[in-house]
């Protein structure tokens, strides 16, 4: 959408196809019972500078409420506090040897601004070194295996230094303290407000059309085939979507870019949205190191979003990260219902199913590209052999996480390099004229 922004107020011609009935993609929104909030656990942090400004030209960044979270630890099947530095030194999993070396392995990746040493080693193996074996198999291997399962195994150790870097600077910016962000209303606002703008500029959102094959035609365009059969022609084609997808869509591209393209491996997830009569934690997150629990931490948005903007209800996200071709995908609703609620139910004794008001389901099956040795050599180009076929998508972040700031990020250098590209000018065409003569952009 923010690529589709800006090319459109370059005075280019843009068409953004989503294969979805709404817009927003992975920090899309939907209605749990009469609440409307995001499908996943989303929160901005001080220090994302690209996320903010865009916030700022929708008019919203002032209205961001921030407040002050604390992170729980799910351990021994006991819950802890880990908000703060004395809470730390309190932790009793850890003796005081393994703090000081946790403490240190997080401090000094912090400072560490080479990431690209990082990406030779393995995280296991750099965590095992800097904090120790005991610290790495009660703390690290958990929420390494919380986020990537089994594939841990093949995560760089840049994966941990882009975590924590992340979180300092979110510290930096919040001097010390973790301070977290949302927008009143949650991602629905955003959208809308990103919506209304992108009509502003003209830019043509077709929802739910999916497209399904994308190449090059005799004269020098790109041919677009939804799913629906149509087709439509265009000067230029950004495809945003997974890598292993663009593969599988883009038939003529070299052998050479579809091995790279279908070589990341994802992760998926499935994530559960529980909107309770109350807030259950007092943790905007709790890390869970504990095995044989069904998701693979808790995110109390209660804890974080003031509960009138939530209908005075409480909001529960459970994640459980999964390998994207896992068999998990095909558990039916009810099945990862009756598995969550056995396992929030452990977790929390006292809860009580009278006080669950809905459950929803999220499945992705493309997530997040796994980090592995040596990631940033093997990057997509964003303009690939076909031409006017274009990628830019996840894959290309390199030493970054997941999150809307570095999406944005990468949105605005394209959109600076795509700048080149002349803008159409003529009349309008009808939709059959359009394959032949009507090429524009297309995000
Ligand atoms: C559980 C979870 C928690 C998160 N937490 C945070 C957070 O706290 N803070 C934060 O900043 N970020 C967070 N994120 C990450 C954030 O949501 C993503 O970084 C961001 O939304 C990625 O945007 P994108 O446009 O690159 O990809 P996507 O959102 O995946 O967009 C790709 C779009 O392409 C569409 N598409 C796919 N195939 C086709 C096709 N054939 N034709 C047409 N359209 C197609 C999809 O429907 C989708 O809308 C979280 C994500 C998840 C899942």
């Amino acid at each position: 959408m923010t690529l589709a922004l800006r090319l459109a107020q370059q005075g280019k011609r843009v068409t953004l196809f989503e294969s979805a009935p709404s817009l927003g993609g992975l920090a899309s929104a939907w209605k749990l019972g009469d609440v409307v909030w995001d499908r996943h656990y989303h929160v901005t942090l001080l220090s994302d500078a690209y996320l903010r400004s865009l916030l700022k030209e929708l008019g919203l960044e002032s209205e961001i409420e921030w407040v002050q979270t604390r992170t729980g630890f799910y351990t021994n099947s006991q819950h802890y506090s880990m908000s703060n530095a004395l809470e730390f030194l309190r932790f009793p999993p850890l003796n005081l040897i393994d703090k000081f070396r946790l403490g240190a392995t997080i401090l000094y990746a912090s400072r560490l601004k080479d990431w690209k040493q990082l990406e030779k080693v393995s995280a296991s193996e750099w965590l095992q070194r800097w904090s120790g074996e005991h610290t790495f198999s009660a703390i690290w291997l958990p929420l390494l295996r919380a986020k990537l399962g089994e594939n841990y195994r093949k995560a760089s150790a840049a994966f941990i230094w882009a975590i924590i870097a992340r979180m300092y600077a979110a510290r930096r910016a919040g001097m010390k303290k973790e301070m977290f962000g949302y927008v009143p209303g949650g991602y629905a606002t955003v959208l809308d407000r990103l919506g209304t703008l992108l009509a502003k500029e003209n830019v043509t959102v077709r929802l739910a059309e999916p497209a399904k094959r994308i190449e090059a035609d005799s004269k020098g365009g790109v041919l677009v085939t939804l799913e629906n059969g149509r087709r439509e022609g265009f000067d230029q084609v950004v495809c945003t979507f997974a890598s292993p997808l663009v593969a599988r869509m883009c038939p003529s591209l070299l052998p050479g870019e579809v091995d790279r393209l279908q070589g990341f491996e994802y992760q998926g997830i499935i994530c559960a949205s529980l909107l309770l009569r109350k807030q259950l934690s007092p943790y905007y997150i709790t890390n869970i190191t504990d095995s044989g629990l069904p998701f693979t931490a808790l995110i109390d948005m209660s804890a974080l979003v003031n509960r009138k903007h939530l209908g005075n209800n409480g909001l529960v996200y459970l994640p459980k990260y999964i390998p994207s071709n896992s068999p998990d995908f095909e558990l039916s609703d009810d099945v990862i219902q009756g598995q969550f609620l056995q396992g929030l139910s452990r977790m929390y004794p006292q809860f009580d199913r009278q006080d669950l008001l809905t459950f929803r389901v999220s499945r992705v099956r493309y997530l997040l590209p796994i980090p592995t040795i040596g990631y940033s050599e093997r990057l997509p180009a964003v303009t690939t052999s076909v031409p006017g076929v274009h990628i830019l998508n996840s894959t290309q972040i390199v030493n970054g996480t997941l999150n809307v700031n570095e999406t944005i990020q990468l949105a605005e250098k394209a959109a600076a390099r795509f700048a080149f590209l002349p803008p159409i000018a003529g009349e309008e065409l009808t939709a059959d004229e359009s394959q032949e003569a009507n090429r524009q952009p297309v995000a």
